[in-house]
């Protein structure tokens, strides 16, 4: 909480005792049990009885007025405390406009009388995060710029023309153009990012790195190809989901109805982040079981990591059908940083293993991961 109010060092009592009663019957209301109100209650008195006389104590700024004596040279003033003239001191030469003979003036104080006070764990802890990592904090528009643009610089056939810089500029992406911003495509990701656990640093460039290469460097929010095999259930979304039985799970799983409309997916911005972020929490579908280790059928690369990860139980019902399948939390192999079994798992295969490799290579050096994540392993 941030509270901001008169300073007590410039105003008087009459002042500031309606703001300082305000904020603590805001603080009273808040507390439900009522012997503990009543405290409060008993406490606020004190407060507001102590207020005047703690006011005078900071006010005194009438008592440094210093005289103005003739004769004495610019930057010297006759201190009546001690009967002397001596050089002023920095401060005082802001406090006494000298020429004009006005009253001292709280010169080091900001043109507005408001006062900001942050609860000082909250302080230290925002002032902790200022350049530092990512975790438990929302990524700024100007973050994910510099990841989008930094991840294009790296392949030089992408960074060219007139979309350097620009998202969603494909043909086939339908979104609203007021949704192909980095304002809006932020604080989807964020609220992604809070709604699915995607909440560490390791994590969020995990995400990045998959749905950076799913939407063609974030060109997209469709698959190119309309007229494949599993059409129209083609990829959508920032994961690009694809497959009619992966759209009944995402249908099922929030209610909106992605089989008559699957367009939905890639039109609307929250829609497509939001079944990215289900996939990888709960949308890849296993089949049911406890735990999950890579089959002897999958590559070398997975079969390596000896991946051993528990499995939740997801039940759905298409046409009057119970269906069941086993999912994993792809967040919890992020953790791992097991890249390769990511990819693996997002794709089916090993469609751009290389790239989605050097994109969270790229992430991890642009935000200097191993210096400072806090969580780094
Ligand atoms: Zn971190």
């Amino acid at each position: 909480m941030i509270c901001y109010h008169h300073s007590e060092w410039g105003v008087d009592y009459a002042t500031l005792k309606p703001e300082v009663e305000a904020l603590l019957n805001e603080g009273i209301k808040k507390e439900e049990d009522s012997s503990k109100k009543k405290k409060l209650e008993q406490k606020k008195e004190q407060i507001l009885t102590n207020l005047d006389s703690k006011l005078q104590a900071f006010n005194f700024w009438k008592e440094v007025k210093v005289p103005v004596k003739p004769g004495i040279p610019e930057d010297w003033i006759f201190d009546p405390s001690r009967n002397i003239t001596r050089k002023r001191l920095p401060w005082e030469i802001n406090i006494h406009d000298r020429s004009n003979k006005k009253e001292p003036q709280l010169a080091y104080f900001p043109a507005s009388p408001k006062v900001y006070h942050f609860h000082p764990v909250a302080f230290v802890e925002q002032m902790r995060r200022i350049g530092g990592c990512f975790c438990d904090r929302d990524l700024t528009v100007q973050e994910l710029k510099e990841i989008i643009v930094s991840l294009r610089k790296s392949e030089s056939s992408i960074y060219t023309g007139d979309n350097k810089e620009n998202i969603f500029f494909k043909s086939n992406c339908n979104l609203p153009s007021e949704d192909k911003t980095y304002e809006r495509l932020v604080e989807e990701l964020n609220k992604a990012f809070k709604k699915y656990e995607i909440n560490t640093c390791i994590r969020k460039f995990h995400f990045i790195a998959q749905t950076y290469h799913e939407t063609d460097r974030y060109r997209t929010t469709k698959e190119y190809n309309e007229s494949a095999s599993y059409a129209p259930f083609i990829g959508r979304g920032l994961m690009q989901l694809t497959w009619e039985s992966n759209y009944k799970m995402y249908k099922q799983y929030s209610g909106k109805d992605y089989i008559i409309t699957p367009d939905i997916i890639s039109n609307d911005l929250f829609n497509a982040i939001d079944s990215a972020g289900w996939f990888w929490k709960q949308g890849k579908k296993l089949s049911v079981g406890s735990n999950w280790k890579a089959p002897s059928s999958a590559p070398s690369y997975v079969t390596d990591k000896n991946p051993n990860y528990p499995k939740t139980k997801i039940s759905y019902t298409t046409k009057g059908q119970v269906k069941n399948y086993g999912t994993i939390d792809l967040n919890l192999i992020a953790d791992d940083d097991y890249v390769d079994v990511i990819s693996w798992l997002v794709n089916g295969g090993s469609n751009g293993l290389l790239e989605r490799r050097e994109y969270l290579k790229k992430l991890k050096e642009i935000f200097e991961y191993d210096k400072k994540c806090i969580n780094k392993k």
